[in-house]
């Protein structure tokens, strides 16, 4: 086994028991990927041990990877880095999932892009899945949408043509404590509920290599582990 298929592994060990633990169903819980600045070949390593959920962050770096990994099929990706605006024809017509929408402009802008898809995707992937990303701890450093602006971005989505509104994402705030991040978590949850619940937003995305455990508990879907899979991204890179 390669080392990227044992952590793989071991995150999925991780998973298990979390889920578990909140007394959730197994398959209530999307793996995603995060591969950025790691090379092609931890991917490939990755999908050959069944993984086929992966995120990126940076759009350039996305690009460059799906070209060399184009042959893979059934790979999805997940733009999960801070979106501009002028990248949004690239990912409107490439990644399965958008996890971080962050206004009404951008939303009208990948909606306006988005019009190459059917070429690519089938069924219910023709639709660019978008998740809204909010900035639960109000960092002014950090991008996502404020929660007052929540009602008039998740009306964009429903209105768009080839999107699919999917869900809430957020980064909470460094803490030193994995468990510090568990009040934004439950924050995101709290947001979720009062703006239509789960039939309206389905998907949480929350949660990551220390404190995936504290998402799961909390409620999340989709969880996005980087070092923990790949190992220590190249420190230049962080
Ligand atoms: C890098 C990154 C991750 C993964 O972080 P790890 O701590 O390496 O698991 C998850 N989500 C986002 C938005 C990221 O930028």
């Amino acid at each position: 086994m390669s080392d990227v298929a044992e952590r793989l592994e071991r995150v999925r060990a991780r998973l298990r028991a979390a889920v578990a633990s909140a007394r959730r169903a197994p398959e209530s819980v999307r793996l995603v990927a995060v591969s950025k600045f790691q090379p092609v070949n931890a991917i490939r390593a990755a999908y050959a041990a069944g993984q086929r959920d992966f995120g990126e962050n940076y759009v350039q770096e996305l690009e460059q990877k799906s070209k060399e990994l184009a042959a893979l099929p059934d790979l999805r990706w997940h733009v999960i880095g801070h979106l501009q605006r002028n990248k949004a024809r690239f990912v409107g017509n490439l990644a399965s999932v958008v996890h971080t929408a962050h206004s009404v402009e951008l939303v009208r802008e990948l909606d306006k892009r988005a019009t190459e898809r059917a070429a690519r995707f089938s069924g219910d992937e023709t639709r660019l899945r978008t998740l809204v990303e909010i900035n639960v701890g109000g960092e002014a450093q950090k991008s996502g949408a404020a929660p007052e602006a929540l009602p008039e971005i998740l009306e964009a989505i429903e209105r768009a043509e080839h999107l699919q509104l999917a869900g809430l994402m957020c980064v909470p705030p460094q803490t030193d404590d994995p468990s510090g991040a568990r009040p934004f978590f439950d924050q995101l949850v709290r947001l979720r509920d009062l703006h239509g619940g789960a039939a309206r937003l389905p998907e949480l995305s929350m949660g990551m290599t220390s404190d995936l455990e504290h998402a799961v508990l909390a409620g999340a879907t989709i969880v996005r582990v980087g070092t923990a899979i790949f190992g220590e991204r190249p420190r230049a890179a962080q």
